[in-house]
């Protein structure tokens, strides 16, 4: 652990909670419904995520037994504006069958599991990768572990806060090896750093004048300066 880093880490947290409050993650009626959401939010805006579980609401296919009975193609169907929804419904289905299989469909049984053999399970199956994976281990089952997303190796790249290596599990040990394991840090964390990449510290055009963290930002500085 790097004690400069820790405090870094913990300054860039309370500075986003201050400025934009906590998040009220993870989205979603239940640990069934995060998962669900955490494998069709893969690329897609939430907005559109929001609107394929509702379809799968009013169509009472949000439960693991009618997932597997219906067809795969009727399902890609029902969840079409999460995008590669052909993909996902291979994956959704993936995953209930796991769980069917292996768990009689016993959500809590999977979702026991330590930290990281539930990890490890959940990678085994098709289509959950590692974001994912830790999606579903931080906000269905409430373990702390930290979710990398593009938004976050956005942030850390333009502060200067790099990895030994560009991986996830390099950018992941930035906060597992500086941080306590507290699954509400983890969760208002990750959360507030989806918040900050898509509203302030965009892709295109970062608003770095109004941005909370300028004073600690290499980046910011340059495009503050450049204007
Ligand atoms: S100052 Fe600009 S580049 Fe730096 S974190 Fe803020 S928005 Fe992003």
């Amino acid at each position: 652990m790097s004690e400069s880093l820790r405090k870094r880490l913990l300054d860039i947290y309370g500075r986003l909670y201050s400025r934009y409050g906590p998040q009220y993650w993870w989205p979603g009626d239940g640990a069934f419904e995060v998962i669900i959401g955490a494998i069709l939010t893969q690329a897609a805006s939430w907005d559109n995520v929001d609107k394929a579980l509702a379809n799968l609401k009013a169509k009472w296919l949000l439960e693991p037994v009618a997932l597997r009975a219906v067809d795969q193609d009727e399902l890609a169907n029902v969840i079409r504006t999460s995008i590669y929804f052909n993909a996902k419904a291979q994956k959704v289905k993936a995953f209930v069958q796991h769980l069917g299989e292996h768990y009689n469909d016993d959500l809590r049984a999977l979702l026991g599991k330590d930290t990281h053999n539930l990890r490890q399970e959940l990678l085994s199956i098709y289509g959950i990768g590692n974001e994912t994976a830790d999606d579903i281990v931080l906000y269905a089952a409430h373990k702390p572990i930290f979710v990398i997303d593009a938004y976050t190796r956005r942030i850390l790249g333009r502060l200067s806060i790099n990895p030994t290596r560009d991986t996830y599990d390099s950018y992941q040990a930035i906060f597992m090896e500086n941080l306590s394991h507290d699954v509400s840090l983890f969760n208002e964390y990750h959360a507030l750093l989806d918040r900050h990449g898509s509203e302030t510290c965009r892709k295109v055009k970062p608003t770095c004048a109004e941005c909370c963290l300028l004073d600690l930002c290499p980046t910011g500085a340059r495009n503050v300066m450049s204007v």
